[in-house]
């Protein structure tokens, strides 16, 4: 089983859990830039981050023989704290680096009218950029949150297939399903998504447009939990080649739209087979 995690802060996690996530399958991973729990003060504690998701974590993944891409944007949660929006200035040279393969995680935490002003700005750098975004959403008011996500993406102009809205639940998946974006969940231990609750939402509204991630953080979290969702799937009945597409195939092709997947360093039973033109593909 061949597995990509689109969604997970390896920053906070241990060697021991790029071992573990190797040897269950996971090949590669897109690390989101996020908040560090201690807020920050300035916009140089947000570019040596991105510098480390660029620099330190690839080197730190490939050790593993995990593939790791980044997506870099100003968080949610610090979009309104004027020590920080400077950063959002220094965005595009970022934006323009190779392992980057979407803006994000961008979206609503409490929805204030500053974060309005840095979601709209960064979609916009997504459009500029021709970068796929990664929108979190909010986990109070989740379902209004997530109805003024969809608005705003739709007023920004982006394509909604280039759009992953993240972190969603049996309430907020029949908002999105019919917008065209992509639809994220994050499986966690004890709140939110469980795997069994991840199964019930495949059997009633299928495979497309789907990504499974652990999201896996500083918090009560296990980067394992998608390998416990494929599992639970095949325990369903789910095919290999369902379970194949939503742990691989769609997240292969999510970012695959940002032109620089690059999966040269997924070999053996990991090897990409996905025809799309924009990969890298790596040696059989
Ligand atoms: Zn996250």
């Amino acid at each position: 089983m061949r597995i990509f995690d689109p969604h997970i802060h390896m920053t906070s996690r241990t060697t021991d859990d790029y071992a573990r996530m190797a040897a269950a399958g996971v090949a590669a991973v897109v690390e989101p830039s996020f908040w560090l729990g201690q807020p920050r003060t300035g916009p140089g504690s947000f570019t040596d981050y991105f510098d480390s998701l660029l620099g330190w974590e690839p080197y730190r993944a490939a050790q593993f023989g995990v593939v790791h891409h980044a997506t870099i944007a100003l968080n949610p949660k610090e979009a309104g704290d004027p020590r920080c929006r400077p950063v959002l200035d220094l965005l595009p040279r970022y934006l323009d680096k190779d392992r980057v393969v979407a803006v994000g995680e961008i979206g609503y935490d409490s929805m204030t009218p500053e974060e309005d002003d840095a979601f709209e700005r960064q979609l916009a750098l997504a459009v500029e950029h021709e970068l796929p975004a990664l929108v979190h959403t909010p986990h109070r008011d989740k379902a209004a949150g997530t109805r003024r996500t969809l608005d705003l993406v739709k007023a920004s102009g982006i394509d909604p297939g280039r759009v992953a809205v993240d972190h969603l639940n049996e309430v907020t998946i029949e908002l999105v399903l019919g917008s065209g974006c992509w639809m994220g969940f994050s499986i966690y231990p004890e709140t939110k998504m469980s795997p069994p609750r991840m199964v019930e939402l495949l059997r009633k509204y299928g495979t497309e447009r789907v990504l499974v991630n652990s999201a896996a953080d500083w918090g009560v979290s296990d980067p394992l939990l998608t390998l416990a969702t494929a599992e639970a799937m095949l325990a369903a009945g789910f095919g290999e080649d369902d379970v194949d597409r939503v742990m691989w195939r769609n997240p292969v092709e999510f970012y695959a739209q940002s032109g620089r997947l690059d999966l040269t360093g997924v070999t053996g039973a990991a090897a990409p087979t996905f025809a799309g033109s924009s990969i890298k593909r790596g040696g059989e």
